[in-house]
């Protein structure tokens, strides 16, 4: 094996002759003055001179033998030629990586012979086919003074990499190393790349050049390879940004950033960027990734829109609401202005999508939301809260009364009446407002600030605005702990029923009680229903209250005399609840009590709800033998109407008209009309609130039948009701009862 003579044993290094020695410049020295053209020394000088030249072949031989073990060493393939190309040495590595041409290495032999018999074995397959050209090009990169730099592939499907250089004497230092692995690597990274689906550009991550695009980038960017190598990364960025990987740690890489590219057709995209440092075609580079997200970030955008805003009016909801108030507020904070939030809330708008479907109240709120938005400076917003319930955002305020003013304006806006399918629908609203800075800092507390306020103008009067104070947020407590407490108050079954007398007034008997809901407070002593019957129909804690109120006023009334009637309030829920028949058929049962000793108490707020299921609960309960009373007449909106749409047994007249009928002479007329109406409809007529003599007095002339008031009796336990009965019972005969002291509060 060449190998083993190039490294073998001293006897054959002497006979190979050190080639490196042979072509020395120490070598060419001694051969520039051959001792045969000297003058032969004198014994003893030619002695010393061997012995001298001895030593120094010995020293070169020595050198030799390190230079040998020096490049068996190195784990590259190395190789010295001489000025004629012809091999001097190389290591074993070089034998192993030519190891199809290895036999012909020997020093002394031409490079070109050798690879002569290589091309003609087929050992180069670049070579295959135009084997002269090839050698004559191996041969030109050898002699290139500067040293090559080159690639080679052999036929056992190795890459070498061949770099050369010349030494001072003209010779060839040669260097090989194994690059298959590298090439198949990035034979693989190739292929994935220029067939990869996803567009991908190769960029030099100095000046952010484009060096390589594949083909689905030039499919989705409209540029050819040539046109995209003109380009810089900055040239498809549509904003100067900073370049992907710059301003990214070594954690960030591998994760998406996003970006607005520009197409080639001037089309802006959004693109999901990964980048990635790799090293290609030798040189570092940057792989950028770029995955179009523009359809995936609209139908985002689309969802988010449709989740921040109501699908009915198109205006935000509330989380957007929260956002925008959060904003305007910072800003005002900044600039020192005031911001308004207007709460509004438009009246009466259960009764119009009940009573005209939910088309038609549907259309409404589209319509107030129009007519909102119309009525508002572009800087101002508005949002949808709840059903019938909008959010005004007011920015720039610089005294409540710009509040105020706009509060007007959009109740005006919000009350011009409505044409729907024929019908003119009119409308009121109300307004709460909440100033920032002072009513709350935030959104959520000035949302809550504005909501007290609206609460307020509601109760108040409707169609009316009201500013939030600070005692609101006080009541808003105590009604939360009203309802904690009334919770527990049902739960321990402390309310009870107290009873007011109706009285005949002809013949001064007592013709009925009305049960009065009383709650005696461990704490507060007796709290009166206008405290808690309002919360408990917010709460819907009404109807257990109502069902508790009808079974005991029924057990109670089943131990009076058979006469003696017993009126229940009843609230506008508990008959929409949908389950009222059968608790009163359920009450009257359980207490063995006559329909007809019940009567039910209503207000028009019950009828304002005109579905059919009202009707037909009233209907059925009046078949059952119940009476069905109207509850203070006159303090609604079209009493009349209401009186024509149901048969009631009998009109109570509300006590603001009964209260100083005396001195009051347009009272006297409204009453002494709603009394010939009753008379007039065949229905008993009861004044409610009658509390002195004078008004007893005229309300007897007028022709009244019953009335109920302090002047009688305020409502008592039913223990003291039993008493006034038993009483009644002794006073039978009297003709009138008159002013009884036992019945006066
Ligand atoms: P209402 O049904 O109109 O009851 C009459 C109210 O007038 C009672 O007030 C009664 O105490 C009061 N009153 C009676 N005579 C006079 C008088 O001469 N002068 C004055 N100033 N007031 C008089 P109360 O008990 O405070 O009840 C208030 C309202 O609470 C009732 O008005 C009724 O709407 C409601 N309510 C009471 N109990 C119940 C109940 O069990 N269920 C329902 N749903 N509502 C109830
Ligand atoms: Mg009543
Ligand atoms: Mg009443």
């Amino acid at each position: 094996m060449a190998v083993r003579r190039s490294t073998g044993n001293g006897k054959r290094r002497r006979k190979v002759q050190s080639p490196v020695l042979a072509r020395s410049p120490q070598r060419a020295v001694l051969r520039v003055a051959p001792p045969a053209q000297r003058v032969p020394p004198p014994p003893d000088e030619a002695r010393r001179m061997r012995a001298k030249m001895e030593t120094a072949l010995a020293e070169a031989n020595r050198a030799h033998e390190r230079l040998r073990e020096a490049i068996e060493l190195l784990p590259e393939a190395m190789v010295f030629l001489d000025a004629e190309g012809r091999y001097i040495l190389w290591n074993k590595k070089y034998a192993e990586f030519y190891r199809r041409s290895a036999d012909l290495f020997a020093p002394g032999v031409r490079l070109e012979d050798t690879l002569r018999v290589g091309v003609a074995r087929g050992d180069y397959v670049e070579a295959v086919g135009r084997e002269e050209e090839w050698i004559a090009e191996r041969l030109g990169q050898l002699r290139q003074p500067d040293g090559g730099r080159h690639e080679q592939w052999l036929a056992d499907g190795r890459c070498i990499l061949i770099e050369e250089r010349q030494t001072s004497d003209g010779g060839v230092i040669g260097l090989r190393v194994d690059i298959t692995e590298m090439k198949q690597r990035e034979a693989s990274f190739r292929l994935l790349f220029e067939g990869n689906p996803v567009p991908m550009i190769i960029c030099n991550p100095d000046d952010a050049v484009v060096v390589s695009a594949n083909e689905a980038a030039m499919a989705h960017y409209g540029y050819d390879q040539a046109e995209f190598e003109t380009l810089t990364l900055r040239d498809i960025q549509a904003f100067d940004t900073e370049l992907p990987w710059r301003d990214q740690s070594a954690d960030d890489e591998g994760s998406a950033r996003t970006w607005k590219h520009v197409k080639v057709d001037g089309s802006l995209i959004d693109v999901a960027i990964y980048a990635r440092m790799l090293t290609y075609d030798g040189r570092p580079a940057v792989l950028l990734a770029l995955i179009d997200i523009t359809e995936r970030k609209r139908a985002e955008a689309r969802l988010t829109f449709v989740a921040q805003h109501d699908a009915l009016t198109g205006l935000p909801t509330r989380n957007l609401l929260r956002r925008h108030i959060d904003e305007t507020l910072a800003r005002g904070r900044r600039a020192g202005d005031k911001v308004a939030l207007l709460l509004l809330d438009v009246d009466n708008f259960k009764i119009i999508n009940d009573t005209l479907g939910h088309d038609i109240g549907d259309e409404l709120l589209r319509n107030v939301a129009r007519r909102l938005r119309s009525s508002l400076r572009d800087e101002d917003a508005v949002a949808r809260l709840g059903s019938d319930e909008f959010a005004i955002v007011q920015s720039a305020v610089m005294r409540p009364e710009d509040a105020v003013l706009l509060a007007k304006r959009l109740i005006d806006a919000v009350s011009h009446p409505y044409l729907f399918n024929g019908h003119s629908v009119v409308v009121g609203a109300s307004v709460g407002i909440a100033l920032a800075p002072g009513d709350g800092e935030d959104s959520d507390n000035l949302l809550k600030s504005a909501d007290m306020a609206l609460s307020r103008a509601k109760q108040d009067a409707r169609g009316g605005y009201c500013f939030f104070e600070k005692g609101m947020d006080a009541s808003a407590q105590a009604r939360r702990r009203i309802e904690a407490d009334l919770r527990a108050a049902i739960d321990g079954d402390v309310l009870r029923p107290h009873y007011q007398p109706l009285v005949d007034l002809r013949s001064g008997r007592i013709t009925g009680f009305e049960a009065l809901v009383r709650w005696p407070h461990p704490e507060r002593g007796m709290i009166p229903p206008s405290e808690f019957i309002p919360v408990a129909e917010e709460t819907g804690l009404i109807n257990a209250i109502g069902g508790a109120m009808l079974r005991q006023a029924c057990i109670d009334a089943a131990t009076w005399p058979d006469e003696v009637r017993v009126a229940v309030n009843l609230s506008s829920l508990q008959i929409r609840a949908g389950n009222l028949l059968s608790v009163v058929m359920d009450a009257l049962k359980r207490a063995g009590l006559p329909a007809r000793r019940l009567e039910l108490e209503i207000t028009e707020t019950v009828l304002l709800d005109k579905s059919d299921e009202v009707a037909a609960t009233l209907h059925a309960l009046r078949a059952l033998g119940v009476r069905i009373s109207m509850d203070d007449f006159g303090t609604g909106y079209s009493s009349l109407s209401y009186l024509r749409s149901f048969p009631f047994d009998k009109i109570k007249i509300d006590r603001s008209f009964v209260h100083d009928l005396g001195a009051n002479r347009d009272a006297q007329a409204i009453v002494r009309a709603i009394i010939s109406l009753g008379k007039g409809l065949g229905v008993t007529i009861t004044a409610e609130g009658v509390e002195t003599e004078a008004e007893l007095i005229c309300l007897r002339d007028e022709g009244c039948h019953e009335g109920q008031g302090f002047l009688f009796s305020k409502a008592r336990p039913h223990a003291e009701i039993v008493q006034l009965l038993h009483a009644q019972r002794m006073a039978r005969g009297q003709a009138m009862l008159g002013v009884d002291p036992i019945m006066v509060a």
